[in-house]
């Protein structure tokens, strides 16, 4: 969490959402991924939490998930591919149509055991289509897991979840929002980054 909130990745205040929907705390695992040395803690604590399962691949939606896929790999013990290359991680991502899929020649072994990781959960929804994505492939997803749940634990996995951060994150329609109602005013982390760019 201090590795987080001193990287600007998640703050307290009063934030207007991309949604459009108010909330006191504002999450981008972005700002902490783009440390590559702070990327590589959060992997290893992330792989240790699935020491108990044999994993072969970590497969990750893009483009959230895809640091965070990379540092979980290079912790994961290699139960097949031996020390040298270690387990792959690979990812998903749309075609033309929109459709999430493997592409650039990612493939799955028949019954490969995979671990889908991605960096935020909000209601999961991209890592049931990664999940999805993998079992057409012929994978066997055995595991999933995430930097942080923002779902406070509600999200029903058909495997065995793991998260590093839970969070409960409220978030309000503008006109039911308490902070409003306190008389603040929400700012949008995203235009204030902006300005703020020299
Ligand atoms: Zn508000």
């Amino acid at each position: 969490m201090n590795m987080f909130e001193s990287a600007g990745a998640i703050r307290h205040g009063h934030f207007e959402l991309s949604s459009g929907l108010h909330s006191a705390t504002y999450v981008q695992c972005a700002l902490v991924l783009r440390y590559p040395r702070l990327a590589e803690k959060l992997g290893q604590a992330l792989a240790a939490l699935f020491s108990d399962a044999t994993i072969q691949t970590v497969v990750s939606p893009a483009l959230g998930g895809v640091i965070i896929g990379q540092e979980v790999a290079r912790a994961l013990p290699a139960p097949r591919y031996g020390v040298e290359t270690g387990a792959p991680a690979i990812f998903v991502e749309r075609n033309a149509g929109g459709s999430l899929c493997l592409r650039r020649g990612f493939t799955l072994e028949p019954g490969e055991k995979v671990l889908v990781v991605e960096d935020v959960w909000t209601t999961g929804g991209s890592t049931f289509d990664t999940i999805s994505v993998v079992e057409e492939a012929g994978g066997l997803v055995v595991a999933v897991g995430a930097l942080i749940d923002r779902s406070g634990g509600k999200i029903e996995f058909p495997v065995e979840s793991q998260s590093l951060i839970g969070l409960s994150i409220p978030s309000y329609a503008p006109e039911e929002c308490p902070l409003c109602r306190e008389g603040g005013s929400a700012v949008k982390p995203g235009s204030r980054f902006a300005r703020s760019t020299p």
